[in-house]
């Protein structure tokens, strides 16, 4: 199952074959933003946006209305704000600039709609992000960094290693930017605003905490896109401090990469598990503060003949006893290189139903096509790969 590649915003990308485009990306399209003296207005939350007003003297209530033309109306340049005095307008296009990633491409899943874009950022590095209809929901996945340092061994974008951390306004910019280009059929059936979010693409989220409960509070602000928290999900390979944080913090859901029921195989395929163990991440869990009647997903990636025998489905129920859960089996997705394999669809209906039958809430994130699968929660696209090397280059350089 394939994404057909269908947009490409520069004609010189869109007429080169894909395996081409990654050398294209690579030359800058753009001046580098580093030399843009002004603040990205979407990285400010309601509470910043109107404290920076407040310091310059201007009325709070502006706060709104820019709000209000940047995430309902998502126009790209302040004289478009046409209910804001001349004066503020004047006063916002000094300071401040609308920010818009570059998107390099666009491809959509034959199978399901599904779009899959990616986003050139100003320093060149590359993320991706993807827009799911499912059913009745409008689902987008967000990065909330570039490759990630947790490197779980049969993660496509662990194997990137960290580049860096996204700023709030860059995990914003992707859902701004992708509802400024829905196709008809999509704002035909959901409206113009997407209906959940699911921090599950490039990067761990707990790992940039701060900037993750920034955009949270941007998506949900009533003036903003105001997503419900309850349509929000982080997902957390298991960083447990920051983990109780975010309850702490946070309304958002929460999911847990859980992966595997022992120590000893969770460590071999997740190194964050030497740090906090599945005793450490379940215990946190326990202590995690869950709003009445929510409970925590817990994803499991099936790698065959490693952690899908009908030992662990009983130590999954053992482990995940006292926790108000879910599970969400992920039949692993191959990319090259990887040592793991998929288990047989018979065996992962076996797995699911074993624990359906004790009562646990089990689904499988399979209907939709492995194309969604390597889209959502694997990323590591031709481009991404580039910008590693391009990474590594700017280090030596450096040096
Ligand atoms: N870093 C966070 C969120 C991004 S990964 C986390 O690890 O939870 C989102 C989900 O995709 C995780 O549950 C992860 O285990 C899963 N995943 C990663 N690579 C995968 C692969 N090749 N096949 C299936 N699931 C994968
Ligand atoms: Fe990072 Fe999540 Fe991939 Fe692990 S599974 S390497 S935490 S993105």
């Amino acid at each position: 199952m394939e994404f057909q590649d269908i947009v490409s915003l520069n004609p010189a990308v869109a007429a080169t074959p894909l395996d081409e485009r990654a050398k294209l990306g690579a030359q800058p399209a753009v001046p580098l933003a580093s030399k843009e003296m002004r603040t990205p207005i979407t990285g400010f939350t309601f509470a910043g946006l109107s404290a920076e007003l407040a310091k310059m003297g201007k009325e709070k209530y502006r706060a709104q209305q820019i709000f209000f033309w940047l995430y309902r109306k998502r126009v790209r340049s302040f004289a478009e704000m046409t209910n804001v005095s001349k004066e503020v307008r004047a006063f916002l296009e000094e300071h401040y600039y609308i920010p818009a990633p570059t998107r390099v491409s666009l491809q959509v899943s034959r199978e399901d709609n599904a779009q899959k874009h990616l986003f050139r950022l100003t320093d060149e590095r590359t993320i991706e992000t993807v827009l799911m209809p499912i059913k009745d929901r409008l689902t987008q996945c967000v990065s909330s960094q570039v490759g990630c340092a947790m490197a779980c061994g049969f993660c496509n974008t662990g194997d990137m290693g960290l580049m860096r951390n996204l700023k709030t306004h860059e995990i914003v910019d992707q859902v701004i930017e992708v509802a400024r280009n829905y196709p008809a059929e999509i704002v035909q059936k959901f409206g113009d605003r997407i209906t959940n979010i699911v921090y599950m693409g490039m990067g761990e989220p707990l790992h940039n905490l701060q900037n993750v409960l920034d955009s949270i509070d941007i998506l949900t602000h009533p003036h903003g896109f105001n997503i419900s928290h309850r349509k929000i999900t982080v997902s957390t390979s298991g960083l447990v401090p920051q983990m109780l944080e975010l309850g702490r913090r946070s309304k958002v859901n929460l999911a847990v990469s859980l992966n595997a029921t022992t120590d000893e195989v969770r460590s071999e395929i997740m190194p964050i598990n030497r740090r906090y163990n599945l005793k450490a991440l379940l215990d946190g869990c326990r202590r995690y503060e869950l709003g009445p009647g929510r409970r925590i997903t817990f994803e499991y990636v099936l790698l065959k003949g490693l952690n899908d025998s009908r030992s662990d489905a009983q130590r999954i129920l053992t482990l995940l006893s006292g926790i108000p859960s879910k599970v969400n089996l992920i039949p692993f997705n191959p990319h090259p290189a990887s040592p793991f394999q998929r288990p047989e669809l018979p065996e992962v209906l076996a797995f699911q139903k074993y624990l359906l039958d004790r009562d646990l809430t089990t689904t499988i994130r399979i209907s939709k096509g492995p194309d969604i699968l390597a889209a959502c929660g694997q990323l590591r696209s031709k481009e991404a790969l580039r910008s590693k090397h391009a990474e590594r280059r700017a280090r030596e350089s450096v040096q």
